[in-house]
C-alpha cells in the first residue's frame, strides 16, 4: 500500500478470488467454472477477421447482444444491460443503489463480492444470519427500505428459495431495488424473470461465466425494468462506455443462440452433481440440496480445513470459506466424470487414512 491511497480505502478488504496455484496441475473444483468448453459456435465466431477488427471500438450499447439476450427471456432490449462479468454489473447497481444515506441489506452467508462492494461504496451493511438449516430467513428481509441483495441459489451452501418466497421479498420491499443474483439458476433454481412485468423495483443479475462456459470471457448481464436499465447505464456511462469489447460481445451472442449447447451441457452438469452428490453421502458426507454447478458438504470426522488441505496435497482443489458458521464445509465445483472420479479417489484413500 502507497502513502498516496485515501484515507478511506486503507481499510478496504477485497475479495479473494478462489486460487489459482502454478505450481502443479490440480483437479480444479474451486471456482465452479463449467468444465466444458464454451459451444462450438463460439469458437466459430472468433475468426481471424474478427480480431481483424480489434483496431476499433466496440458498440458501446451492445445492441445486438443485447437484443440476443432479450429475445431468449421474452424481454426487450430495453431490459437488459451488459456487464464486463456480473461482478461489473453487481458493482455498478451497489454504485446506483446504496451509499452512506441509504445503505444494503445481505446475508451473512452470500456471495463475498456484496460486503466488498458495500465497504467500497461506504455502506455499513445489515447482514442478517441465515436459520440454522442455511434456509433464508425471509421475513428478516421484508420492509428493509433499502437495496436488498441476495443470490439464488445461494452461494456458496446451493440451497434454493422457491419462486413464491423470492415475490415475498421483492413485494415486501416497493420502495427498494430487490437485486437476486441468478448466477446458478440454470442448474435447478426457479428463475425470477417471470416477476419482471410485475415488480418495477426487481433487478435480476446473470453471468455466462457458469452455465454457458465463459467464465474467461467475463460477461453478465441484468434484466430489469428499462428505468433500472437506464440507472445501470448511467453507471457504466460515467465509467467504462466500452465494458464488453469486441470478442466477448461475438461470444456472448453465439454461446446465448446455441440454446442446445447450453441445455445439454447442463443436463450433464446436473447429472453429474446427483452421482456425485450420492457418493459422497455414502462415503458419509453431509451434502445440502444443490441447485447449483456445486456441492457443499462436510466431510465426516474432520473439519472443511483438514479435508481442504488433505485433497490439495492430492492434487485436488476445492474451495473452504474460513466463515465461522461454515468451519465443518467444503464447496465442490461439479466437474466432468474424470474430475470427480479423482475427488472420490482422493476422498476415499483421506478417510481411509483417518482411520488406520
Ligand atoms: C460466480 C459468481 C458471480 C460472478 O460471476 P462473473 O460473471 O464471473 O463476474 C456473481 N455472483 C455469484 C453468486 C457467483 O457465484
Amino acid at each position: 500500500m502507497s502513502d498516496f491511497l485515501l484515507p478511506r480505502l486503507r481499510a478496504l478488504d477485497p475479495y479473494v478470488p478462489g486460487e489459482q496455484p502454478q505450481d502443479k496441475q490440480y483437479v480444479k473444483l474451486n471456482t465452479n467454472e463449467s468444465p466444458f468448453p464454451p459451444s462450438p459456435h463460439v469458437l466459430d465466431a472468433l475468426s481471424r477477421e474478427a480480431i481483424a477488427r480489434l483496431n476499433l471500438y466496440p458498440d458501446p450499447l451492445s445492441a445486438v447482444l443485447r437484443q440476443t439476450i432479450a429475445a431468449e427471456y421474452g424481454l426487450m432490449e430495453a431490459n437488459v444491460f451488459v456487464g464486463n462479468g456480473s461482478d461489473e454489473v453487481l458493482g455498478f447497481a451497489f454504485m446506483a443503489y446504496a451509499d452512506e444515506t441509504r445503505g444494503a441489506t445481505i446475508s451473512d452467508v452470500s456471495y463475498g463480492f456484496y460486503r466488498v462492494y458495500a465497504q467500497l461504496y461506504r455502506v455499513s451493511p445489515i447482514i442478517i444470519p441465515l436459520n440454522e438449516d442455511f434456509t433464508l430467513p425471509v421475513e428478516k428481509f421484508l420492509s428493509q427500505g433499502q437495496l436488498v441483495a441476495l443470490a439464488n441459489p445461494n452461494a456458496p451452501t446451493s440451497i434454493a428459495l422457491p419462486l413464491s418466497e423470492v415475490e415475498r421479498i421483492v413485494a415486501g420491499n416497493p420502495d427498494s431495488v430487490v437485486l437476486i443474483d441468478e448466477a446458478y439458476v440454470d442448474f435447478g433454481g426457479e428463475t425470477c424473470v417471470p416477476l419482471l412485468g410485475k415488480y418495477p423495483n426487481l433487478l435480476i443479475v446473470r453471468t455466462y461465466s457458469k452455465s454457458r462456459s465463459l467464465a474467461g470471457g467475463r460477461l453478465g448481464y441484468a434484466l430489469a425494468s428499462p428505468a433500472i436499465i437506464d440507472d445501470l447505464n448511467r453507471m457504466k456511462n460515467s465509467f467504462h462506455p466500452y465494458n464488453i469489447n469486441r470478442l466477448t460481445m461475438l461470444a456472448g451472442i453465439e454461446a446465448m443462440r446455441d440454446r442446445r449447447y447450453f441445455v445439454s451441457c447442463v443436463a450433464a452438469i446436473c447429472a453429474q452433481r446427483e452421482q456425485s452428490a450420492a457418493a459422497l453421502k455414502t462415503l458419509g458426507f453431509t451434502v445440502l440440496p444443490s441447485a447449483t454447478n456445486f456441492l457443499f458438504a462436510s466431510p465426516p470426522g474432520m473439519d472443511g480445513k483438514t479435508y481442504y488441505e488433505k485433497l490439495k496435497a492430492r492434487g485436488v482443489l476445492v474451495r473452504y470459506l474460513s466463515q465461522p458458521t461454515l468451519t465443518r464445509y467444503v464447496r465442490i465445483t461439479v466437474g466432468s466424470v474424470g474430475q470427480m472420479d479423482a475427488l472420490l479417489t482422493a476422498t476415499r484413500d483421506i478417510l481411509k487414512e483417518e482411520k488406520a
